[in-house]
């Protein structure tokens, strides 16, 4: 009895002598996959695109996309020249601002899928943001993935 309940002891031991060691290592792992990732795409972003879309370019995408979403929700498109790309809602409207090397289908897909999954309703908090929203949105940019 004594000697099981020692043993027992022993491999708890071991094993949260294990896991503490392990997890910041998970931890850093996760962390360097998701930058890799982040820093990657975007970088792809600042050097893809040589040629900006126009406003009305820009709108007929934004109809096709919300089709693909089936998206009922009014959207409202703001171009700019100076770089943008943001979704936001303001008076329960639901806006898309991009401008310069950000006019692109990539990126209306991007914002588009931030309102589809609700993002811009939400409170802005940097640690969802990072680890969750922005992943999300990437994800179906890129992969047309929605997770
Ligand atoms: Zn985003």
């Amino acid at each position: 009895m004594q000697r099981g309940k020692l043993d027992i002891g022993l491999i708890s031991l071991i094993l949260v002598n294990k896991c503490v060691d392990f997890v910041p290592t998970i931890g850093k792992t996760i962390l360097g996959v998701y930058l890799t990732f982040y820093l990657g795409c975007t970088l792809r972003e600042g050097i893809k695109k040589p040629f900006p879309l126009s406003e009305e370019q820009l709108e007929v995408i934004v109809k096709e996309e919300k089709d693909k979403l089936n998206m009922q929700e009014e959207v409202t498109l703001l171009v700019s020249e100076p770089l943008a790309a943001q979704s936001c809602k303001v008076d329960g409207r639901y806006f898309i601002e991009l401008g310069g090397r950000a006019r692109d289908r990539d990126t209306v897909r991007h914002e588009l899928y931030h309102i589809y999954k609700r993002h811009v309703d939400k409170e802005f908090d940097p640690i969802r943001y990072f680890m969750l929203q922005e992943p999300q949105a990437i994800f179906y940019e890129y992969f047309n993935i929605k997770i």
